[in-house]
């Protein structure tokens, strides 16, 4: 028995619509009969990547995830480009997208599940009055207790109007192509913005490798982050929200990290939360460890591999064991910090343990990766 839809949501399947038959009509056909100015075409990009960082460093990793904290004017210029992107206001966003990680996956509770199939977690979701996409916001509150949140909840449909008709006209103006403003900052612009986030909930979900968890669809793609202002990197970010990169590596393109962290050298950003090295490194090795042994069984027992399994096990045992030494000590050395100084040369010890056991775990990790490679 096929389950049946439910009702059609009417005035979010027509705006995507009308803004995608514009998008694909009228921009070539204006295009064509009159041509696009370099300005307007820098117009458009210039709004692209602020609506796109807006959503991506303010409604994603600052709202959602409180993964860092914002000065005011910061808090205001993410909060005025990312309302232009047409995603609903921050709080049923954040709302929506805390539901996302909590029951990532699950075809009833998760609100664009990538096990529903690719068009369902890109925007089939949002046509249809699905039961798993209503917000509850219970999981919002911090958020509804922001005045400035709550200004833009209350009076979102307005809000969109002003800044999706505001921001193209007065680039219209001060380029004198008014309809091709329009057409490029405002229609062709949206759709871009649409589609590079329902990306991550998409592509990211099913395109990409997975160096840190097995445990949901999650994907790291180099190629996504590109397009996606550095949310490519999903795998990463679905075991460490709390973390504000999503691409870790220096090199990773993330440049929404790399705004955050600008931001926070001038005092506009601060408290930047970040996964420790040696957390990542053990999601790693468990992976790495239980794909090695899933290869063993999988190959059958031979005689020569035995060894190199034992070895395994035991090498990945005295990792693990270092490793909560090495989280214990944090942890004293946190409680410590509070006491301070008159335990000075305890605290001194603490850092000399810590020290020799980074170099430790750095050794074994390596040995650890050199050991599966082997095995493989
Ligand atoms: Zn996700
Ligand atoms: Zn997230």
């Amino acid at each position: 028995m096929t389950e049946k839809s439910p009702p059609l949501l009417l005035s979010t399947t027509l705006m995507f619509t009308i803004t995608t038959v514009v998008t694909v009509i009228g921009v070539p056909w204006y295009g064509w009969v009159h041509g696009f100015a370099g300005n307007d075409l820098a117009f458009m990009l210039f709004f692209i990547a602020a609506n796109g960082l807006g959503i991506t460093a303010g409604y994603h990793r600052l709202w959602a995830h409180r993964s860092y904290e914002a000065s005011k004017p910061v808090q205001l210029g993410l909060l005025i480009f990312s309302t232009m992107a047409v995603q609903n206001s921050v709080i049923t966003w954040a709302s929506g997208h805390r539901t996302h990680h909590r029951h990532v996956d699950d075809r009833d509770l998760d609100p664009y599940a990538a096990t529903r199939g690719f068009w369902f977690s890109h925007i089939g979701w949002m046509l249809r009055n699905y039961p798993s996409g209503t917000p509850h916001l219970d999981n919002a509150r911090d958020l509804l207790n922001d005045p400035w949140l709550q200004f833009q909840h209350r009076f979102y449909l307005p809000l969109a109007l002003l800044t999706n008709l505001g921001f193209p006209l007065a680039a219209g103006c001060i380029t004198g192509h008014i309809v091709a403003s329009l057409l490029l900052s405002g229609f062709l612009r949206l759709v871009i913005c649409h589609h590079v986030t329902f990306f991550i909930n998409s592509l990211a979900h099913r395109w990409g490798h997975q160096p840190y968890t097995e445990q949901n669809t999650a994907r790291d793609n180099a190629i996504l982050a590109w397009l996606t202002w550095g949310e490519g990197y999903h795998n990463f970010h679905h075991l460490f929200q709390y973390d504000y990169r999503n691409g870790i590596k220096w090199w990773q393109w993330d440049p929404t990290k790399w705004l955050i962290l600008a931001l926070s050298w001038v005092g506009l950003t601060r408290n930047l939360k970040r996964a420790s090295e040696f957390a990542i490194q053990r999601a790693q090795l468990t992976l790495l460890f239980s794909r090695t042994e899933r290869g063993l069984a999988q190959a059958g027992m031979s005689a020569a591999l035995e060894p190199l399994k034992l070895r395994m096990a035991a090498e990945y045992e005295t990792f693990m064991a270092a490793l909560n030494e090495w989280t214990s000590i944090q942890e004293e050395r946190y409680r410590i910090t509070k006491h301070e100084l008159q335990q000075h040369w305890e605290h001194t010890q603490i850092h000399q343990r810590l020290g020799e056991l980074e170099t430790r775990l750095r050794e074994q990790y390596k040995r650890l990766l050199l050991l599966s490679a082997r095995i493989a």
